[in-house]
């Protein structure tokens, strides 16, 4: 990457997220001295566990509301190099759907992520045991809650889309074929490029990121294919959980970017695109 790229890492959690380490202020300090342009910090909602408070994720009601306060905060007193957004991610925002709505109200968010880290009356992926032969009807399942989310649309970039793969592959060593979804895949992807929707490439599990890595990189399908179909927005976010982390493999993504034939990344603010020439 050359030391002119405008950079960006737009998915990060502050300690007002039930599983991250440092405050606002601790995560902007380290963004300004790693050089970076653009920090959004993407505290967690859980939709399903906004109402009902769970004990693994806290009080959302009350950590969500102070995520905002803490990066309006930091933006009136930041006068350095990195530009701070007000970002969230929607965890499962069709599991309650009243309660994703009632959190999109707290503040005209720069940027609303969406993920899946369960499905419907089910653990996190996190914590499933899994089996061979169930895994074809567990991932059609996960595109398909996907697709219903692109439908739905009310958000700018869909999050760590190879999130259960961390955990069907990494750690309980099952091989996943991208060829085997491939029409599940295409349905969430070409109705993200339709509805001009960003796909984000999550970094934090790919801190060697770099063009060399083109076959090894299990996002790498995603983003091509992405691309193929139509796709234009591409939004990179190291998913940062504490300081150390902030901006890991976001260079090597640029690189791999460029690589795939992509002539820009996105940036949002105010939830508007912004297009950012990777040189
Ligand atoms: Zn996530
Ligand atoms: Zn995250």
């Amino acid at each position: 990457m050359l030391k002119t790229q405008i950079t960006a890492d737009c998915h990060t959690h502050s300690s007002n997220s039930f599983d991250a380490e440092n405050s606002v202020c601790e995560m902007l300090k380290q963004a300004n001295q790693i050089g970076l342009d653009y920090l959004t910090i993407t505290d967690h909602f859980e939709s399903a566990f906004y109402f009902e408070p769970d004990e693994e994720f806290g009080d959302l009601k009350k950590l969500l509301p102070q995520s905002v306060i803490d990066i309006r905060q930091q933006q009136s007193i930041n006068t350095e190099k990195t530009e701070l957004l007000c970002g969230i991610e929607l965890g499962e925002p069709l599991h309650d759907i009243k309660a994703t709505n009632e959190v999109l109200s707290l503040t005209d968010y720069d940027f609303v992520l969406c993920s899946m880290h369960n499905l419907r009356d089910m653990g996190d992926f996190f914590w499933l045991d899994y089996k061979s032969d169930e895994i074809p009807s567990l991932l059609k399942k996960y595109f398909r809650e996907l697709c219903e989310c692109v439908q739905w649309g009310n958000f700018d970039s869909l999050a760590h889309i190879t999130y259960p793969m961390r955990y069907i592959c990494d750690r309980s060593k099952i091989a996943v074929d991208f060829n085997d979804y491939k029409n599940e895949i295409d349905e969430v992807l070409s109705l993200l490029a339709e509805k001009e929707k960003a796909l984000e490439f999550n970094t934090c599990r790919n801190p060697e990121l770099s063009p060399k890595a083109i076959g090894k990189c299990r996002d790498i399908p995603y983003l091509r294919r992405f691309k193929e179909l139509g796709g234009k927005h591409v939004t990179l976010g190291s998913d940062a959980h504490k300081t150390q982390d902030l901006g890991k493999g976001i260079g090597g993504a640029i690189d791999i970017l460029r690589e795939l034939g992509y002539s820009e990344f996105t940036v949002y603010r105010h939830r508007i695109p912004e297009l950012i020439t990777i040189k």
